[in-house]
């Protein structure tokens, strides 16, 4: 069984929830996903002895899937953001993204900003495909991408949701090429 911390080195945290979440000392404190609400209780045994959760000052959430925005509202001090296409797509049909309903609606009526262009130091690349505001990350310090459910250790995530976009995949996988991370976080682990 994987432990729920993993301490990747200083100041980057990899908390495995469902799905993998990170938290990392970028210009400021963020984190990256939220995983999957069942694992909330198991993420509030661990996660405080580590770091507070009042310290982390932005969530980013690479796109509103129940099992990335799960729990979103676990940081109290954090602004939260999204692309603009996923907050878009979220509000128009939000049971699509988080299952449980009062879930969603309470994320409904979250104030959630647009994600601008970079965000404490690092870049965000909008990647079309597995939904139409899947967002990467690049930490130019680390030379590591925080690639979603778009890019995963063995392969790319499913573009067979409701709002997919198997055309654009290819094209937003292109995008990472030029990158040539050292590092990939993606948010599902096959080991
Ligand atoms: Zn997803």
């Amino acid at each position: 069984m994987k432990q729920v911390i993993d301490i990747i080195e200083q100041g980057l945290l990899r908390i495995n929830a469902g799905t993998c979440f990170y938290i990392i000392d970028a210009e400021e404190r963020i984190a990256i996903d939220s995983g999957d609400r069942k694992e909330r209780q198991s993420i509030l045994k661990f996660l405080p002895n580590v770091i507070p959760l009042e310290s982390i000052k932005k969530l980013i959430l690479t796109h509103a899937h129940y099992d990335n925005a799960g729990n979103f509202d676990l940081f109290p001090n954090a602004e939260i953001y999204m692309h603009e296409e996923e907050l878009k797509g979220f509000h128009e049909n939000p049971a699509q993204a988080v299952i449980d309903d009062d879930l969603w609606k309470k994320l409904l009526t979250t104030d959630i900003k647009k994600l601008p262009e970079n965000i404490a130091g690092l870049e965000v690349i909008h990647t079309p495909g597995h939904t139409k505001g899947s967002i990467c990350l690049w930490w130019q310090e680390k030379k590591a991408l925080f690639t979603g459910d778009t890019l995963l250790e063995n392969g790319t995530g499913r573009i067979d949701y409701p709002t997919s976009m198997p055309e654009e995949m290819g094209k937003s996988l292109s995008k990472l090429v030029p990158y040539n991370h050292k590092l990939l976080f993606p948010c599902r682990r096959t080991c």
